[in-house]
């Protein structure tokens, strides 16, 4: 029976890790840590300025008071499972799509990055919609990527970015290996007027703008199929190490 590590970056009471906790129940044993709270956006950061505390909610389900994804992926692995590797970090489904940069800035694609860094085979699951989420439906999606995970494995530091389309489990397309897509960016910042009349700001994407470039993560989500997008730990821009070669200076 393999072990699940859970983890999101949406809180512990979202419905998408909800699901997924249920879903993955008869496959083996599901252990849950997750923020206490929405830490969407946190992207990669583990917290080491300041003590951190967890949280018992149920059997094999924590919380982790202030904690990020990085964090409860660390506490779960080091102190729940008490440094026994798990068979599988899985992180989501997270309420909303990680596509193209925005993956750069997603706790939900960090907690898979930081399960790989540790050196487990890890998994982000990504709900592309916004309202009425079919978690339940999704999260077979993530059920049958999962057996086929476990099945045949991952490759060295290869950790996987999932994002299914809001629809029923029957109405799935079909599964495409995907690559990252590239955002089309619109105007982000929002400028308010507080009640004292003092401007005050608010980052906000409010649409979707892409690129929808063939083979994509955000092509194959728009076009009705599963994206699975292979991410790496190496962020090595490889193409452009020969291009910047007029900076290397040598004896
Ligand atoms: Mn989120």
């Amino acid at each position: 029976m393999p072990t699940f590590l859970l983890v999101n970056d949406d809180g512990y009471f979202s419905p998408g890790i909800q699901a997924l906790r249920e879903a993955l129940k008869p496959l083996g044993r599901v252990v849950v840590v997750a923020p206490d709270r929405n830490l969407s956006g946190v992207g990669h950061s583990l917290t080491f300025t300041k003590p951190l505390k967890m949280r018992k909610i149920d059997t094999d389900f924590y919380t982790v008071i202030d904690g990020t994804p990085a964090d409860c992926v660390h506490l779960g692995y080091r102190v729940v499972l008490e440094g026994k590797k798990p068979d599988l970090v899985v992180s989501g489904i997270n309420e909303g799509p990680n596509l193209g940069e925005d993956i750069t800035y997603s706790g939900t694609v960090s907690g898979a990055m930081e399960g790989r860094i540790l050196g487990i085979p890890s998994v982000a699951f990504s709900a592309f919609g916004k309202d009425n989420i079919m978690f339940d439906e999704i999260a077979k999606a993530c059920v049958k990527v999962i057996k086929e995970v476990l099945k045949h494995g991952l490759p060295p530091d290869t950790y996987l970015n999932v994002n299914v389309p809001n629809v029923r489990y029957e109405e799935i397309k079909g599964y495409l290996i995907t690559r990252q897509g590239r955002r089309a960016y619109k105007e982000t910042v929002f400028r308010y007027l507080d009640p004292y009349g003092k401007p005050f700001y608010w980052i906000a994407a409010t649409e979707f703008g892409w690129h929808a470039e063939e083979r994509t993560d955000y092509w194959a989500v728009i076009n009705g199929y599963v994206s699975i997008t292979p991410l790496g730990l190496d962020l090595t821009n490889y193409r452009a190490m020969k291009e910047i070669t007029y900076l290397e200076d040598t004896p």
